[in-house]
């Protein structure tokens, strides 16, 4: 994807962070008008409203459908910010392109579908390969599907590219709706310097006490932009309330952001970053080290006729590490997470000379 151009909307240009807001549905004129004007007097230049939603169960709201997109055509002559909704097939997209949407997004569960996502992308070319378009991770965490996603945007000629980084579902409860495991996006940026990255913190907290916190991480984390769901009463939303705030309190949020010059770089920075390179090497060194011992473990083990895994030994050593750890202020559940990884090298290690002749 060498060749992307700008998203080229307003609100969109360098400097500064992209900002998204809209309700998660379009549900009523009044309730969509009113959001955006609300949202536009303060400063909003791209209005979000879903038409089509993608419900996990049937039976909950469903979406008002194409008669939602006169009214995102009311809104931009009322207010004239730009709009977008979100696709999901192919009538999707002609509707929404024969009706005038500005920008199209891909959301999370069409994304992971690369059936659905050639024949969008195969009908966005045919109709307005202008047109800019956001993807968003899919609902698991592959890196490889979601660049897939947007390369079938890109070899069928769509070049106003971004992605959105919406977290990824998990089983069971956790303090986000979608967790983030930032390390997704900050591949996909490192693969593609070009790209931009809009962070949706709505859909990652679940919650609204989280949307401000969020949002300052992934500005501080260089992310692109944001887009957050703003609705004008969001206790009666018909999709997603709780995570829903109002354009005053998105105001306030946004208000209180601070954004950091990504470009410049101090003296003092360049010298921690040149700290975090060495501790790194010496990190890679110990561990290339570890592993030695761990082999001629092994060939010990191999010549005495040992099992390789003594689970006595590997419980003490999680043991006295994590709690070395954690007087160092490191987290515990961290230290154990990383002393599982080197435990399984080693094992792997100690199996190839194990099945050496
Ligand atoms: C949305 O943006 O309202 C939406 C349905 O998002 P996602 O695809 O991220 O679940
Ligand atoms: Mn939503």
């Amino acid at each position: 994807m060498k060749q992307l151009l700008p998203l080229g909307l307003p609100g969109t240009e360098k400097p500064g962070p992209i900002i998204i807001a809209g309700p998660c549905s379009a549900e009523t004129l009044e309730q969509t008008m009113s959001t955006a004007l609300d949202l536009s007097r303060n400063g909003i230049k791209i209005f979000r409203a879903g038409i089509w939603k993608p419900r996990t169960k049937p039976g909950g709201f469903e979406g008002i459908g194409e008669k939602g997109l006169c009214w995102l055509s009311e809104v931009k002559k009322a207010t004239g910010m730009s709009t977008s909704t979100e696709v999901a097939t192919k009538a999707h997209v002609e509707a929404a392109i024969n009706a005038g949407i500005d920008m199209l997004w891909i959301g999370a569960r069409t994304s992971a579908n690369p059936f659905a996502m050639q024949e969008i992308a195969d009908t966005i070319a045919k109709l307005n390969p202008d047109i800019p378009v956001l993807v968003k991770n899919p609902v698991n965490p592959d890196l490889e599907l979601w660049i897939g996603a947007l390369m079938r945007l890109y070899n069928a000629g769509v070049r106003r590219l971004g992605a959105i980084h919406r977290g990824f579902s998990t089983y069971g409860k956790h303090l986000y709706r979608n967790v983030p495991q930032w390390e997704v996006p900050f591949e996909l940026a490192r693969r593609y310097s070009n790209l931009p990255i809009i962070c949706d913190p709505s859909h990652i907290g679940g919650k609204r006490e989280l949307v401000g916190p969020l949002s300052q991480e992934a500005l501080d984390m260089g992310f692109d932009g944001l887009i957050i769901e703003s609705h004008c009463n969001p206790d009666c939303a018909l999709s997603d309330k709780s995570q829903q705030v109002t354009p005053e309190v998105l105001n306030f949020i946004l208000s209180t952001l601070v954004v950091r010059d990504q470009v410049q770089t101090t003296e003092n920075l360049a010298m921690l970053r040149r700290q975090i390179d060495s501790l790194d090497n010496q990190l890679i060194d110990v561990l290339g080290r570890r592993m030695a011992v761990c082999r001629e473990i092994g060939q010990y083990k191999k010549d005495h006729r040992m099992t390789i895994v003594q689970a006595g030994r590997y419980d003490s050593i999680m043991n006295s590490r994590v709690e070395a750890a954690k007087k160092i202020g490191m987290d515990g559940e961290f230290m154990r997470t990383v002393l599982a990884a080197i435990h399984e090298e080693s094992v792997r290690q100690q199996l190839e000379i194990l099945n050496r002749r």
